[in-house]
């Protein structure tokens, strides 16, 4: 199966690498929603992040913060946002985005509010996770 972010890691594709560590790469977006916006991917091929190995989440929320420190410096946003992905391209990448107040991404995030639960269904879902908590403890 070819991965464009596994063919990024193994350098037989051009990928713009702005750091690098054992486990994660951080790439700029060749597709930005700003400028700056980078991706943060694990070296291993996983899809999801809550799949990677404890080491290997560490490793790639450090890399995020480094990445921001530099879009920080390098574009002086309010805060560089993240959100993790891996539907469209099956692989681990954290979005790293600058943002300020009333750009696109404030402005779809801030869309995204009118989707809210209600109180009712914040309390069912609170009950279940409760359940779920007792499952997991139980387990371990
Ligand atoms: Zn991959």
């Amino acid at each position: 199966m070819s991965c464009v972010f596994c063919e990024i890691v193994q350098g037989t594709r051009k990928g713009y690498r702005i750091y690098e560590t054992d486990h994660s790469m951080v790439i700029l977006d060749i597709n930005p929603l700003a400028k700056g916006h980078c991706l943060a991917i694990s070296k291993r091929h996983v899809q999801w992040w809550h799949d990677l190995r404890e080491d290997e989440i560490s490793d790639l929320f450090n890399a995020c913060k480094m990445a921001a420190e530099k879009i920080k410096k390098a574009y002086k946003p309010d805060f560089v946002m993240m959100y993790a992905r891996g539907r469209r391209i099956p692989h681990v990448h954290i979005f790293l985005i600058p943002t300020c107040k009333g750009d696109a991404i404030d402005r779809f995030f801030n869309a995204l509010e009118g989707f809210q639960e209600s109180v009712t269904e914040l309390s069912e879902i609170k009950l279940q996770f409760d359940e779920i908590s007792r499952d997991l403890l139980k387990s371990d």
